[in-house]
């Protein structure tokens, strides 16, 4: 089994701006992603179980996937650094976790999909909740 490339999904988003667009983050992110599972570690509950890691180990928060379904993938994150740098907002903020969600959903889901942020620190809830949804095809 090749050996997992710990935090290469990760490298467009070090060097990402704390403030950077969900499209970005889902463009570069995806990219990473997809080269990750290219390197030979295409489990995809392996490659979610890394995020999670990453994300602690880079200060992303703490993750936890939710309800996995044929079109939905669900995220909570608690303690996100967006959200705690960002201070009280009157939306989310946590673009950037919803851009890697976005890439990450797509390799599981295996299609398009969008994401957002449903409930957000920053305006108050207990923790950060995301999803994921295919996109349904026109
Ligand atoms: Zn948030």
């Amino acid at each position: 089994m090749a050996a997992i490339p710990h935090g290469a999904i990760w490298t467009a988003a070090r060097a990402t701006p704390r403030r950077c667009s969900v499209r970005s983050s889902a463009v570069h992110g995806g990219d990473s992603a997809r080269r990750y599972l290219e390197a030979g570690a295409g489990d995809s509950t392996a490659l979610l179980a890394t995020l999670v890691k990453t994300a602690a180990e880079l200060g992303w928060g703490s993750w936890s996937f939710g309800e996995r379904g044929a079109t939905r993938l669900a995220l909570e994150v608690a303690d996100s650094p967006f959200a705690a740098g960002y201070g009280v907002a009157d939306t989310e903020v946590c673009a950037p976790i919803t851009g890697m969600l976005q890439a990450v959903a797509s390799l599981e889901l295996g299609g398009a999909c969008e994401a957002r942020e449903i409930e957000c620190c920053a305006r108050g809830a207990a923790s950060c909740r995301f999803e994921a949804r295919l996109r349904t095809k026109p």
